[in-house]
């Protein structure tokens, strides 16, 4: 069985191409500053070089038509025929409450998907546009959504709701969503395997350009970091996290700030980037970091000391915890991270090999055997989990 993989942005287009006979890929690619001037598509065929092509890519749906006419390429392709591709997996970003689960999408879904918009105004419109396009051009492949929202669907009413007027979470559905739920799951299903052991309780960290943490107990989220959007939680590449919703308003009286300029605050201009000054990339702050630069130190500290929070707040909410995960670009390859904020763990019985540590992005248990709270690494694949809930819901 063949599955392509698609990640719709609103400028982008990810794609991989799966033969689900031995979960390989069989070719991936980016098509990148869709709409945009300069836009270009890099195509890597598994075991043959990267192509990369500059042209006019106006819309999502000539990039699908350029990625198909890649994948049935002569040269570069690896398919012969369009046929070939059993199922569509789409990452969607919000399922709101509807969606607790992938799902294969009719267009009673696709409507759903455009309501659920207003949740996700920057990303489910592409992810949507994205589906409609496949319906099109292959009208009889199924096409399936994979929600980074319904693992987190799981979390209690004690987890997901504010401490705000109950009529807000009835009239908009203002409640805490979570989001990564895909890189969550599949951390975290790969954990309890290692651990041999279904009803584990297991803190996963997702620190990557966006970050979060989820405590999952038994294969079922019961709290998460990130909220009613991506921007609750842990301090990020250029989102704040948490703070005090005061400060809003503060700021916006103080500086005259309307609504779009707090919110690009808030997103783009806060995080890594705001505190440190320097750059939303964590490889650039630990560098000036170890120049001297001050505040990329502190921005270091701020980093570690958000993840401690969580972790320890979930040990708490959990009663306990059997294991703890680190993945994504900051978890899979930031040592150092991982050794700094392992150093603050004794208390809960980590038991740290510094040596195990020094390695980057393959799967790795970092404490000593015996260690009470066992540390892995396990680098996420969200691509490979989509397309097993595709291959699922169609084979
Ligand atoms: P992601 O969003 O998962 O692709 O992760 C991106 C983040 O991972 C960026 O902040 C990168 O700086 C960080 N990252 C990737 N490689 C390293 C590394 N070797 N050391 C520290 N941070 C890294």
């Amino acid at each position: 069985m063949k599955i392509l993989v698609l990640n719709c942005g609103s400028s982008s287009l990810k794609y991989q191409l799966f033969d689900m006979d031995n979960e390989s890929v069989m070719a991936k690619g980016l098509v990148d500053k869709i709409g945009l001037e300069g836009s270009e598509l890099a195509h890597t065929p598994e075991g043959r070089d990267k192509l990369t092509i500059k042209k006019d890519i106006p819309n999502h749906g000539v990039a699908i038509d350029l990625v198909v006419e890649l994948l049935l390429d002569k040269k570069n392709g690896v398919i012969a025929d369009l046929g070939e591709i059993d199922a569509v997996g789409h990452r969607v970003v919000h399922g709101g409450q509807t969606f607790s689960k992938s799902a294969i999408v009719d267009e009673k879904g696709l409507a759903e998907l455009e309501r659920l918009s207003e949740l996700a105004p920057l990303h489910n419109p592409p992810n949507v546009l994205g589906i409609r396009t496949c319906q099109e051009k292959m009208p009889d492949v199924p096409q399936v959504a994979v929600f980074d929202t319904s693992f987190h669907q799981t979390m209690p009413a004690s987890t997901y709701l504010y401490g705000i007027p109950y009529k807000f979470y009835e009239k908009y559905q203002v409640r805490r969503y979570g989001f990564h739920g895909t890189s969550h799951r599949f951390v975290s299903e790969r954990c309890a395997k290692l651990l041999g052991q279904d009803d584990a309780k297991i803190i996963t960290c997702h620190l990557g350009n966006g970050s979060s943490i989820a405590a999952v107990v038994a294969g079922k989220v019961l709290d998460t970091s990130m909220g009613f959007t991506p921007l609750e939680g842990l301090v990020m590449g250029t989102r704040s996290g948490d703070m005090d919703p005061a400060i809003v308003t503060y700021l916006m009286g103080k500086e005259g700030m309307d609504v779009k300029a707090m919110d690009a605050m808030l997103n783009k201009k806060s995080g890594l980037l705001g505190i440190s000054g320097v750059s939303p990339d964590m490889r650039y702050i630990e560098e000036a970091a170890n120049e001297g630069n001050e505040r990329a130190a502190v921005t270091l500290e701020v980093f570690k000391n958000r993840v401690l929070r969580y972790i320890g707040a979930y040990a708490a909410e959990m009663n306990g915890v059997d294991a703890i995960v680190f993945t994504a670009g900051i978890g899979e390859n930031a040592a150092a991270r991982r050794a700094e904020i392992c150093a603050n763990l004794t208390y809960l019985g980590v038991d740290f090999d510094d040596q195990a540590n020094d390695c980057r992005g393959k799967e790795v248990e970092i404490t000593k055997p015996g260690s009470k709270v066992k540390v892995f690494v396990i680098p996420t694949n969200e691509e490979l989990m989509i397309a097993r809930d595709t291959q699922a819901l169609t084979k």
